[in-house]
């Protein structure tokens, strides 16, 4: 099955991608998917069932030994081939992205580029994987001989969110696919149709039959027998806190490893010394990318008290500034929220920050929005209350809430006063400071002068309940190795 970057109201995603064939899903109802901006049918996706779900582990069960014995750098050769294939097919995936995601054409191409450099990260990953097969592990005892080995988990259970398709997929299946694993990946249901292309690189790099398998569906379809079946070992899960609760749960039930990459409700700490131009920049940076919908947006800012006035008069130009409206124009900084389901999450946000008559210095009074497409305002709130949801939980829009303090101490205790601690951000004129403040923080990403600067050789993952265990770097294939020892006398 192929998509096209002008996917009709007439594309159907019937089919179930499994042992690499396009297989009738075994699922009878059908989910719409839409186009955000343009609040219209796109394609229909199955809402594939747990006959669909036993017929993909079947199939990855049975490809798993001998990808395995392929070994890392047979392996790595079709992870390059995945990089390569995304990139000859860079038009069209950007513009898919526009269209079902609603990102502007610039964010979508980040969103494409991150994919395509883990795809490579990983295909060297899995060249080393090899020498470090079998490595002398040193004992204090002595005539033993001790070695190590990496192996795969064996079939995991892939499941990604709507806000990065490409990304959050690529974060799993290349290290899961380097190590020596096979996989069912099931998409979002409400952004499936970027993902649709890994089952089309399948087959254009003849990799083994079974090794991915693509299911389309919808959590309770899909994702809830993924996670229940005996023959799935793993299960990494992007997503939401609640949706990541249960995933544990019934992983729990039959002692199954689980990755979690949940949300997050991250800090940015403008300090004294910092320059309020430049700071807004990066505070801009870190809350309207891709609507605010992204996990490790910083969307509590702390502001010292004395460059406060200055940085939010420089946010408001820039937020006055940004244009909304179509994601396929070239001059579109902000798109629309990816589902209505989403918008009405955050106008529920809304209403309340009203009802708490939190200050406003931009919001919906402020700006038209486009006729059509599930816009909302940037947003920016400022001296929210601690104890206000707006403060403590995540929105996932384009909504930031601010406060301002008086010392470097209290950014940092303000910063960690939180159930999340996925990213922080710090602010300074003095790196060696901005350095020293980040390692004060409770959270799994620091990033100092800069924003969401995500590198596929730094590990990436949560504090607290924004998750469990790491993607990405060397931390990001462990996550599909099972450590072994060969221990014994030392051969005389
Ligand atoms: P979600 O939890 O609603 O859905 C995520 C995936 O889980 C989807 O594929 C969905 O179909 C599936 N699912 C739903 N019910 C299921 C069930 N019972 N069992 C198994 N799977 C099920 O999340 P979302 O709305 O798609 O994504 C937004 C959330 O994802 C936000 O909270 C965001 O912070 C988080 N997120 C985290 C990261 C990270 O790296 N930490 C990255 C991106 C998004």
């Amino acid at each position: 099955m192929s998509i096209s970057s002008n996917a009709e109201p007439s594309s159907l995603l019937d089919k179930q991608f499994i042992n690499n064939k396009w297989v009738a899903s075994s699922g009878t109802r059908m989910l719409d998917v839409m186009n955000p901006y343009r609040e219209e049918r796109i394609a229909q996706v199955t809402a594939g069932d747990s006959q669909d779900v036993q017929a993909a582990v079947q199939a990855a069960q049975q490809a798993q030994p001998g990808w395995q014995a392929l070994g890392g750098a047979g392996r790595a050769a079709y992870l390059d081939g995945f990089a390569d294939g995304l990139e000859a097919r860079r038009d069209t995936l950007i513009t898919l992205s526009a269209i079902n995601n609603g990102k502007p054409l610039a964010e979508a191409g980040i969103d494409l580029d991150d994919a395509i450099a883990c795809y490579r990260y990983y295909a060297q990953q899995a060249r080393t994987l090899d020498a470090r097969q079998g490595g002398h592990v040193s004992v204090a005892m002595e005539g033993v001989d001790a070695r190590c080995y990496h192996d795969p988990v064996g079939v995991v259970g892939l499941i990604t969110p709507w806000n990065f398709p490409l990304v959050t997929s690529a974060w799993k299946l290349a290290p899961a696919l380097a190590a020596g694993c096979t996989a069912v990946l099931k998409p979002s249901e409400v952004t499936p149709l970027p993902e649709q292309v890994l089952a089309e690189l399948a087959l254009e790099i003849d990799l083994p039959a079974g090794v991915l398998n693509l299911l389309n569906g919808d959590g309770d379809g899909i994702g809830a027998p993924l996670t229940n079946h005996p023959g799935v070992d793993k299960i990494s899960f992007t997503g939401s806190n609640r949706v990541g609760e249960t995933v544990m749960r019934s992983a729990a039930a039959r002692t199954a490893s689980v990755s979690l990459e949940l949300g997050g409700k991250s800090p940015i700490l403008v300090m004294e010394d910092a320059d309020p131009a430049q700071a807004a920049d990066w505070v801009m940076a870190g809350i309207y990318f891709n609507a605010g919908q992204i996990c490790s947006a910083t969307s509590r800012l702390l502001v010292h008290e004395s460059v406060a006035e200055a940085l939010y008069a420089a946010l408001a130009e820039r937020m006055d500034a940004l244009t909304l409206g179509d994601p396929l124009a070239a001059d579109t900084d902000l798109g629309p929220l990816t589902s209505a389901k989403q918008r009405e999450v955050v106008q529920h946000y809304l209403a309340l920050a009203e009802q708490e008559g939190l200050t406003v210095v931009r919001g919906a009074q402020h700006r038209t929005l486009p006729a059509r497409g599930y816009f909302l305002a940037p947003t920016l709130y400022r001296d929210v209350p601690v104890e206000s949801r707006l403060w403590q939980e995540e929105i996932f829009g384009p909504v930031l809430c601010s406060r301002s303090v008086t010392s470097e101490e209290e950014a940092i205790g303000l910063a960690n006063d939180s159930a999340y601690g996925l990213a922080a951000t710090v602010i300074s004129g003095d790196p060696k400071r901005a350095r020293r403040i980040g390692r004060q923080l409770k959270a799994g990403s620091i990033w100092y002068n800069s924003e969401q600067l995500v590198l596929p050789e730094t590990g990436w993952g949560g504090f607290k309940r924004s998750g469990i265990g790491r993607e990405l770097g060397p931390w990001g294939l462990g996550a599909y190795l099972e450590v072994k020892h060969v221990v014994g006398p030392l051969d005389r």
